[in-house]
This record gives structure tokens, sequence and C-alpha cells, in this order.
């Protein structure tokens, strides 16, 4: 994909991959570990969108290692030490270890909305996991549940699954050990995003296995791409007011059809993003 990226590796790395938004990097010097650098590309949809968000890139790793700071009792693949971040990427750049990730996107839902609404109109549950009747779109759920996808090969879809299925994928120690991971992040997550009058709606985590067979949590956790995050004090008047690239997707919805090339996003959808992921990053760590 990224043929741009691999010729402006940092120096001293060489690319090794290119997600939708992140790229990443190795070095004989630092075996074992990998360079994860957020750029501003913006993904909705599954594809990659026109033209880039200005800053996003850093508000994305500014929001993962606060996270990263906060959460307690669960191991994450930072490894601290600045100092190995080239000067070029610094600010939108991590140090990790190197995982072997497990193909599953952990989805976390507190509050009901997108596809797990869309799933519940027609099935009374989302991801196999039955749910009351009555909920309407933005509810808080009950309890927060796991709803976990397979993750699909760049480009496609991300599927679904129930967790009989993530068993089927990596066994049933890893599936529930993944569940209960993701539960405790996500309940330690909703209350500190509360205690700043945020709502964490829902999340997705990706976690991993180091060289001495222990889970970690990898990539971006927590941030305003892989997360909804609704203001508190709106949702309790009715309102959706979210901190997320949902601007982005409702303003695609009404312009794409889902075949060909997206249009490129008008101005003012990437000015209202950058802002909303400021603010958000402000309202968080501020
Ligand atoms: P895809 O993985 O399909 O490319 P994506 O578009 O979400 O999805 P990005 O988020 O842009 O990808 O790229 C980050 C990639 O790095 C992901 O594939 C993620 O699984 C991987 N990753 C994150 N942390 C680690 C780690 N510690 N070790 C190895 N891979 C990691
Ligand atoms: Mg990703």
């Amino acid at each position: 994909m990224s043929d741009v990226s691999a010729s402006s590796a940092p120096a001293g790395w060489e690319h090794v991959y290119s997600g939708k938004v992140r790229d990443l990097y190795t070095s004989p010097e630092h075996p074992g570990r990998m360079l994860v650098v957020a750029s501003d590309r913006i993904s909705a949809f599954d594809q990659v969108l026109e033209p880039p968000v200005p800053g996003k890139g850093e508000t994305l790793t500014a929001l993962t290692l606060w996270w990263f700071g906060r959460l307690a009792g669960i191991r994450n693949h930072l490894v601290d030490d600045r100092g190995a971040v080239p000067a070029e990427v610094r600010g939108r750049a991590m140090l990790v270890r190197t995982l072997r990730m497990h193909p599953i996107e952990c989805v976390v839902r507190g509050y009901l909305t997108g596809s797990g609404w869309r799933e519940y109109q027609r099935s009374r549950s989302v991801c196999g996991v039955p749910l009351p009747d009555g909920l309407r779109d933005g509810d808080r759920l009950p309890e927060p549940i796991y709803t976990p996808a397979f993750k699909a090969e760049l480009g496609q879809h991300d599927e679904n699954i129930d967790f009989a299925r993530t068993v089927e994928l990596v066994g049933e120690e890893t599936a529930a050990e993944l569940r209960r991971a993701s539960l405790e992040v996500f309940g330690q997550a909703s209350e500190i995003a509360e205690q700043r009058g945020l709502l964490l709606a829902d999340t997705k985590f990706e976690f991993g296995v180091d060289d001495e067979g222990r889970l970690v949590l990898g990539d971006e956790v927590l941030t305003s791409d892989s997360s909804r995050y609704w203001d508190a004090e709106a949702h309790a008047s009715g309102r959706v007011e979210s901190f997320d690239k949902q601007a982005v997707r409702d303003w695609m919805a009404e312009r794409w059809d889902g075949t060909g090339t997206p249009p490129p996003l008008a101005p003012e959808v990437v000015e209202r993003t950058t802002a909303r992921y400021r603010e958000l990053l402000a309202r968080l760590t501020g």
C-alpha cells in the first residue's frame, strides 16, 4: 500500500508494514522492537480518505500514551525509551515490543449504536450477546458487552463474530482472556472518562502475545479513531455530541454509495474533525 511511507522511513529504520493509519518500522539496532508511526490519514468505512487530517497522528499518539499511563494492572506494548524515537517522527511515534497479534478486534460496547444498533434491530442481540427489548439508538446497555470482530486482511471488512467463533480462532483460554481483559480495561477507562464528563460509548482493543507467551495490550488504545466518546451532558438531554470521526462517517454516508473512489472530504469536515480530536485530548488530559 505505502511506497510513500517506505521511502520516508526515519533514518536507521526500515519500513515493514502500513495499515490504513499507521506505518510500522523495524531496526537491526532495536531487535524485538517496532516503531509505530501514526500518520494523519483518516479512514472510514474501511477506506483511507483524502485529504489527511492535520495533526491527527500526534493527537492519536498523545491519547494512547496518556491512556497507557492510566490503565492499571494490564501489560501494554510500550517501551519506555523515548530517546530511541527518531526526531523526525517524535510526537507521533511509539517504540513498542513486537507482538504476535491475535486476529481479533476486541470491541466493547457500553452503549448501543452504530453496527451494534443495526444488529440489535434485526436480532435483539449483538455478536450473540442477547439484550433486553426496547433499547433505542444511543441507550446505555445494562452492562458493557464484549462483541469481537475477526480482523480482516487489508481492504476487507472486519466481520462481527460471536464468542464461539473466537474460541475456534484463538482457543478457549485465549478467547476468555481477551474478553476478560477487554472488559476490565473498558471498565477502568469508562470511569476515568466519566469523571471528565465524557461517555465511552464503545471502543476496540487489539492484543498480542510477547516472546514469553504473555498477553499484551497493543496497537493504539482509547483514541478517537478506535472509540466513540460522547459528551455526557448532551447525552443526558437526548443529544449526541461526539468526539470521534462520526462527522466524517455521516458526511460520507450522505455522499458515497460504497462503490468506487470516495469523494475527497470537504475542508469544513477536515477542520471539524481536527477540532473534535483536539478537544477530546484537552478534555481528557487537561
Ligand atoms: P490492518 O491491521 O488491517 O492494517 P489498520 O488499518 O487498522 O488495520 P493500522 O492501525 O493503520 O492498521 O496499523 C497498525 C498495525 O499494527 C495493525 O495491523 C496492528 O495490528 C499492528 N500492531 C499494533 N501493535 C503491534 C505490536 N506491538 N506488534 C505487532 N503489530 C502491532
Ligand atoms: Mg488499526
